[in-house]
């Protein structure tokens, strides 16, 4: 189920301290979260979790982060800057884009990130912008649908990622010819899988194929990436992801294929990680009774989008209604001229009135950063909620100035309260 460890008076406190919208981050659940995952690969010496920027892109968590002994995972050159910014460097910095502009390459070089190439043409770009280091990674496509027993669980074959089982060889070959000496594998074959099997399948795709490769090649197989895609409870009745089995099945797979080691392992988790410790925090400001009953809230896809990108389930309480029966049917609404701006459609809530608080769980990762400006709305202030129980606002809300930032070099620049 999803994550009930704060009560309503901490979002109540903070919905006192801030205008909503705002979404609220739980230092001592990211800090948890990120021992429990050190904790199921401690078996493995040369463990590093790589934490996807794009899930929560803010830099007092990513300092968090890096407290915790975790890298960054990157994929452009924003997100490099980030990086560099929170002191995230060399070792700790894993480049993984593709159809990116090739001088990110470059900026990756400069700061000793690991790289991850995502297609065979890339290695000439590499060449050109940073050079070829000693080792590199290639994200590896296996086409086809991706199965583990009898589950489908992702389908590469239509996925724009990665080499062909075909091109690795010849990649590593041209890269042996340039200089490399060492390798690492990467695939990322399945999303928000709750599945403890995928990442034991996956890691034994990758390090069989790699052993096979180093043979081939006369390469040092360095790493297997098993990238992102740990899923997350986001509905009450799905129990929470056992990240301790994981490791546990991990480690069975690497004992018997690579028993000698010397093949370090990677991850590079965001929603995991992140997702079931933030919040997104609204007010119900509307109520309208047409066909359906509608809650029109002060927050909209602007603040979090996965609802109406991808019908995603995220849970909502009502603070203060926790326990009282949940016998009204809602849709809880945004404000964007867009019918899919829904947090919730025909869901059974307790009786709302205007003015409640209401708290839209899950939204730690893919969350902030998903969001966008459509209809001249402006995304949400970020609160952390800290070990010490204060609250902090880690970035600030937008406002119409931001909004209108890059119009200053029009002529109506100053009437909109730009600077020309
Ligand atoms: C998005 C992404 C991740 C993180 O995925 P989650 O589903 O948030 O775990 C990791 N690696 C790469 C390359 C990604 O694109």
């Amino acid at each position: 189920m999803p994550n009930f460890s704060l009560r309503d008076d901490v979002f109540e406190r903070a919905a006192e301290l801030f205008p909503t919208p705002f979404h609220l981050y739980d230092e001592q659940g990211i800090r948890q979260r990120a021992r429990n995952l050190n904790k199921a690969f401690a078996w493995c010496p040369d463990f590093r979790e790589y934490f996807a920027v794009k899930a929560l892109p803010n830099p007092a968590v990513l300092r968090i982060l890096k407290e915790e002994g975790c890298g960054l995972d990157c994929s452009s050159a924003t997100e490099l800057t980030l990086a560099k910014a929170c002191g995230f460097s060399g070792d700790e910095v894993i480049l993984s884009a593709n159809a990116m502009p090739p001088e990110e390459f470059a900026q990756a070089r400069a700061l000793g990130a690991h790289i991850n190439l995502d297609d065979i043409t890339d290695i000439e770009l590499l060449r050109t912008h940073g050079g070829i280091p000693e080792c590199v990674c290639l994200r590896y496509n296996p086409g086809g649908q991706f199965s583990i027993g009898n589950t489908i669980m992702g389908n590469p074959g239509e996925a724009k990622y990665g080499f062909m089982p075909s091109q690795l060889r010849e990649g590593l070959d041209i890269l042996k010819g340039l200089g490399v000496r060492a390798f690492g594998l990467h695939a990322f074959l399945s999303s928000n899988t709750r599945d403890e099997t995928y990442y034991p399948g996956l890691a034994r795709e990758l390090l069989s194929l790699g052993k096979r490769l180093a043979a081939e090649t006369g390469l040092r197989f360095a790493y297997v990436d098993l990238s992102g895609g740990i899923g997350i409870p986001y509905r009450p009745e799905e129990p929470e992801t056992d990240v301790q089995a994981i490791g546990e099945g991990v480690r069975k797979v690497y004992e018997e294929i690579v028993p000698e080691g010397g093949v370090a392992v990677k991850t590079e988790l965001g929603r995991w990680m992140t997702g079931p410790v933030g919040w997104l925090v609204t007010r119900a400001v509307h109520e309208k009774k047409i066909y359906r009953d509608y809650i029109g809230t002060d927050a909209s896809a602007v603040n979090l989008m996965r609802p109406a990108m991808y019908g995603a389930y995220h849970h909502i309480t009502v603070c203060g209604k926790r326990d009282w029966p949940a016998d009204h049917v809602y849709d809880v609404t945004g404000s964007l001229c867009e019918n899919n701006d829904k947090f919730a459609i025909e869901r059974n809530l307790p009786e709302i009135r205007i003015g409640d608080l209401l708290v839209i769980h899950d939204t730690g990762a893919h969350g902030w950063s998903m969001g966008y400006n459509y209809n001249g709305r402006t995304r949400s202030a970020e609160i952390l909620y800290t070990e010490d129980g204060d609250y902090r606002m880690i970035r600030r809300a937008e406002t119409a100035a931001d909004y209108f930032a890059t119009l200053d070099i029009d002529p109506a620049a100053e009437a909109l309260g730009v600077r020309r």
